[in-house]
């Protein structure tokens, strides 16, 4: 992930710094750190698998951005699209995949933690 290019927009990275929504570090550029700005993937782990379909999070998620297609993208813009994306075919295919998988460990969970080990 850290490299020499930002892990939100892709642009030459400054530092390495700790994301302020989760435990974990990324390569940012000016632009990103001061916007605040976190990768994509982030905002879609909160919207997944934190949120309830974007509501639910602290008020603060409001002042981040992500980066998509080429601009910065607000949080609330973010859950806009997504939400509206549910009616899209991939989605609900997506959810008819998650239904047959309930009740199986998740990625990062503590019993595939231990299969890790
Ligand atoms: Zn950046």
């Amino acid at each position: 992930m850290a490299g020499d290019t930002c892990d939100v927009c892709g642009r030459p990275s400054v530092r390495v710094a700790s994301s302020s929504l989760a435990p974990i570090s990324w390569a940012f550029c000016t632009d990103c750190l001061n916007k605040p700005a976190e990768p994509l993937c982030m905002f879609a782990y909160l919207f997944d698998d934190v949120s309830d379909n974007g509501d639910g999070l602290r008020e603060e998620i409001n002042d981040y951005y992500t980066f998509k297609d080429g601009a910065y993208l607000s949080w609330s813009d973010y859950i806009k699209q997504r939400r509206k994306a549910k009616n899209d075919s991939h989605y609900r295919r997506l959810q008819g995949y998650r239904e047959q998988n309930e009740g199986r460990p998740k990625a990062g969970s503590e019993e595939i933690q231990v299969l890790k080990l």
